[in-house]
């Protein structure tokens, strides 16, 4: 390479590379190293970061994540941890200052702090909002409330439609009490909201200086289609600040126009549901739910389409991007892909929270990705044994999946979960909930092996190993520098920040 580096990265350690130096010219890694010998080739106008007790890894990816709602959830009302009072009254004054007619839509209601379990809902929005349309989503957006006027602009009054994988919850006259669920509750999303797609760009730009202080890189957006457009307009103006590699909905998998080649914006799958989430208790088991023999849990698709959408991805080249989160919908993803997909692609299972003993052995077997959100466990810890009972030992089994040799890819599901990298690697290592309680600390992987699953195992997972995913020359110079080496200091991880993120070469976040 001609010419002094533009750039020259110092830490500790790097992560599964010798030395702890590198270089880089324009968009890639030219040189790793000593830090003297990479020193020795800095310029007047070469830039130095360096971290001098910190680990260099390569560029951070979240493997699943929901780019344009994490920016349009900033703009949302917060209703975590608030009773049916505090959901009214922060829901009325955020109408309060609004124009009439336009949509007030929150996010992080627990169905389960009120009673009833949804039949409060309809009630208490009227209550706030009687002329704004309300959307309130729950914590794992897998359940929403509406008021009178939202059901009513979202077509589910006078008349409920019916929608296959969705519940409509109703009142003793059985008319919509406000809750609705999975497929409904997407249904009605999908009507809810009056921003612009230059409202939705402006408010993904913004979170994405966020995404890059936590050291990300690139990341898997697992919306599908939805919202599509204003990912693409960013790439199409040069303005996607990160790498993304997308998904479409599986009715699409044909569409050349959605799939065109970006500069920064790739469509690597094809996403579908095939179970809830385990706080709706929808998420699909093998046997009932603990304390309701009846239930378990619900079908979004009957197991041929799942089958055949698999096929059809495939046959387009893409895929399939299974969102699984109790073992029976893993079994069915698993049963799909190894029968109905393309083994030369890298199919996924998104969540796979829950994995039957009989099934663990088959993700590596059959090269399919386990792509799992540690931090999930942040919540899930104490609702695993509540809903799952002895069953618990089946959830996040990251020991045994790392052990049997599954590829492994790691993300956070924001905005669902905080993309806090960190947060994750945390709750890979000690398992812990945010209210104390430790899902089987067995099960717990190292700091290195969870690191690895947000670079290297999540670019393997994206097809672009050649290309991004660990330090080497030639690698385009995706970079993310922590503070502390918790390579070699794994015990440094609570007093580990972000140093540094570059992006193709580009400094985007240092301290
Ligand atoms: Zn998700």
């Amino acid at each position: 390479m001609v010419g002094a580096p533009d750039l020259i990265v110092l830490a500790e350690g790097l992560l599964d590379a010798p030395g702890d130096a590198v270089a880089v010219h324009g968009d890639r890694i030219t040189a790793i190293g000593e830090r003297a010998s990479i020193l020795r080739r800095r310029g007047p106008s070469t830039r130095v970061v360096d971290a001098p007790r910190g680990l260099l890894c390569a560029g951070i990816h979240d493997a699943h994540a929901h780019l344009v709602m994490t920016g349009v959830a900033r703009l949302e009302v917060d209703l975590h941890g608030l009773g049916p009072t505090g959901v009214r009254d922060r829901l009325a004054a955020a109408a309060a200052g609004r124009a009439p007619r336009r949509w007030v839509i929150g996010r992080g209601f627990d169905p389960l702090l009120f009673p009833g379990d949804g039949v409060w809902a309809r009630e208490i929005l009227d209550a706030a909002c009687p002329s704004h349309p309300v959307l309130a989503r729950s914590h794992d957006y897998h359940s929403a409330a509406l008021n009178s006027v939202a059901l009513e602009q979202a077509g589910f009054l006078p008349t409920p439609p019916e929608i296959p994988g969705g519940r409509i919850e109703r009142d003793e006259s059985g008319a919509p009490n406000g809750l609705l669920r999975e497929a409904a509750a997407v249904a009605a999303e999908a009507r809810a909201g009056d921003l612009t797609e230059a409202e939705q760009a402006a408010a993904t730009l913004a979170v994405s200086a966020e995404l890059h202080a936590a050291g990300i890189t690139a990341l898997h957006d697992m919306s599908g289609s939805r919202r599509q457009g204003v990912l693409r307009a960013l790439d199409d103006a040069g303005d996607l600040p990160l790498d993304v590699f997308a998904t479409v909905t599986p009715n699409q998998v044909g569409d050349e126009a959605l799939r065109r080649p970006g500069s920064r914006l790739r469509i690597i799958g094809a996403k579908a549901f095939l179970d809830g989430a385990l706080g709706s208790r929808t998420a699909l088991l093998l046997e009932p739910y603990e304390g309701d023999a009846a239930h378990l849990g619900i079908p979004v698709l009957p197991p041929e389409d799942v089958h055949d959408l698999v096929a059809a991805a495939s046959a387009h080249g893409l895929a399939a991007c299974l969102h699984a989160i109790g073992n029976g919908a893993v079994r069915l993803a698993l049963d799909a892909i190894t029968s109905r997909g393309d083994p030369a692609l890298r199919h996924r299972v998104e969540h796979a929270q829950m994995v039957h003993d009989d099934d663990l052995g088959r993700f590596a077997a059959h090269g399919i990705v386990a792509s799992v959100q540690p931090v999930h466990m942040a919540e899930d810890a104490c609702l695993v044994p509540r809903h799952w009972g002895a069953r618990s030992r089946e959830a996040f089994p990251l020991r045994r999946l790392a052990d049997a040799g599954a590829p492994l890819a790691f993300g956070s599901d924001t905005p669902i979960e905080t993309f806090d990298v960190l947060d994750g690697i945390r709750c890979a290592v000690d398992r812990t909930g945010r209210d104390g309680s430790v899902l089987h600390p067995e099960e717990a992987l190292t700091v290195t092996e969870a690191l690895r699953a947000y670079t290297s195992g999540a670019a393997w997972a994206a097809g672009v190993e050649d290309e991004l995913g660990s330090l080497r020359e030639g690698a385009r110079a995706s970079l993310t520098l922590l503070s502390e080496n918790v390579a070699a200091r794994p015990e440094a991880l609570a007093d580990c920040a972000v140093a540094a993120t570059i992006v193709g070469g580009r400094v985007v976040f240092a301290t």
